[in-house]
């Protein structure tokens, strides 16, 4: 995933054990498990995600499948994501409802003050730890109320969040070719009723990976555009052979933009590390008091010194970011909070920098948009909906599905209402 780069500096050693990790490529299977009579009868629903696809790449590079697909179906000009936007927090508020601070996936790479241990997407052993997540992800509410689900991968699911994880699922890794991927779709799709999944979770990488690399309007990025394209293309003819009428919900975490690399934003000289524990770096960067006394000093010369940044204090977050020290039910947002002011960039440590990027506030970059298309039995055809927050898709899956919860969640049902015969 994008968080690669991060770990490779931060934890070469973690990164070194999550390679390891990948090559474990078999489907991991939870016995014992049956559908009630009751959620037998129920909807199917594909999720899928094409990480990093951005709100308007359909259209600029002519995915005309997922175009038709979504024509067919109910479609938004974009869909907002939650702050910051990048590829865990997002994820997890996809299949949560929850905004980050409320889930507790505030970033990618992140300080926990209370456990006073970072959490990394690209170690393995944190990833797969349940208590770092906070919420109920769609799959743990299904089987509480037996209701059997799959995973072809997405954030979270390899921890048995509430002792939860799906029926079906895998460790992540990026061997399986894609085609073995969708026969895994169908075979589960073909099980027996009581064994049958009715909510599979699908995850797709290459548009990310290539618009890091190479930027939004490389022919490299294009290229991974036409992939999940025809791959989305192929599910669907797939699954129809199993002849059971699947709904879909085609998203995206974010979106990506093209930095300026000629000029980043080195260590503030008001940052002192015997003061203050630093997270982040590229699009945020978190400071962490050692002692709250260090906070209103550093945070008076930062405001000062900052060029090409802005800098907040956790408790004057601005309300739209939701990130604030109220917000934070985990306290796992820094003090002091810096914000590169887009094009730029943090580089704290001298790293090269990717061609492109994205985690910038998606309302004032709107390159940071996602997308998001649905289409199947229980949508309206044809239909254009208004643009929404990314915490609506929770609620809209629900729905579908006629799972209910009691738990608090930030979603709410107008998608649904929208989309929804
Ligand atoms: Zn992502």
């Amino acid at each position: 995933m994008d968080m690669k780069k991060y770990t490779v500096f931060l934890v070469s050693c973690f990164f070194a054990l999550g390679a390891f990790a990948q090559n474990d490529t078999t489907q991991k299977i939870v016995e014992g498990r049956k559908n009630s009579a009751e959620q037998q009868k129920k909807p199917y629903v594909i999720l899928i995600s094409a990480d990093g696809f951005r709100y308007d790449y359909a259209e600029k590079y002519k995915a005309t499948h997922l175009q038709q697909l979504a024509n067919e179906g109910v479609q938004s000009p974009y869909m907002v994501p939650s702050f910051p936007s990048v590829t865990f927090p997002n994820h997890y508020t996809l299949v949560t409802g929850l905004y980050p601070s409320h889930h507790g996936l505030v970033d990618n790479y992140f300080y926990d003050r209370n456990r006073k241990e970072f959490y990394s997407s690209g170690n393995k052993a944190k990833v797969a730890d349940p208590t770092w997540y906070g919420g109920t992800p769609l799959w743990v509410l299904a089987e509480q109320q037996h209701m059997l689900t799959a995973s072809f991968y997405w954030v979270a699911s390899e921890a048995p969040i509430k002792n939860t994880r799906p029926t079906y699922y895998y460790v992540y890794n990026e061997k399986i070719n894609i085609h073995n991927r969708i026969q895994t779709v169908v075979d589960w799709l073909k099980l027996p009723e009581e064994s049958r999944p009715h909510l599979i979770t699908f995850y797709l990488p290459q548009v990310d990976h290539a618009g890091h690399q190479y930027g939004p309007d490389a022919p490299e990025t294009e290229k991974e555009v036409h992939f999940v394209d025809s791959a989305v293309y192929e599910l669907t003819k797939a699954v129809k052979t199993t002849g059971l009428d699947v709904n879909y919900v085609f998203v995206s975490d974010h979106g990506m933009t093209k930095i300026d690399r000629e000029h980043p934003i080195g260590k503030p000289d008001a940052v002192d590390t015997s003061k203050f524990i630093v997270s982040g770096d590229g699009v945020m960067v978190q400071l962490f008091a050692k002692d709250p006394k260090f906070i209103k000093d550093t945070y008076d010369q930062l405001k000062k010194e900052a060029k090409d940044y802005q800098v907040f204090l956790s408790t004057e977050m601005p309300e739209k970011y939701n990130y604030s020290k109220a917000d934070d039910r985990y306290n796992r947002i820094g003090d002091i909070i810096l914000i590169p002011n887009w094009p730029n960039v943090f580089n704290l440590n001298g790293r090269k920098l990717n061609v492109g990027t994205h985690g910038f506030d998606p309302i004032v970059v709107k390159e940071m948009m996602a997308t998001f298309y649905a289409w199947g039995p229980a949508f309206k055809q044809h239909t254009q909906v208004s643009p929404f927050k990314n915490v609506d898709i929770y609620p809209l899956i629900t729905t579908i599905l006629n799972l209910p919860y009691t738990e608090k969640i930030d979603g709410t049902t107008k998608l649904a209402q929208q989309a929804l015969k």
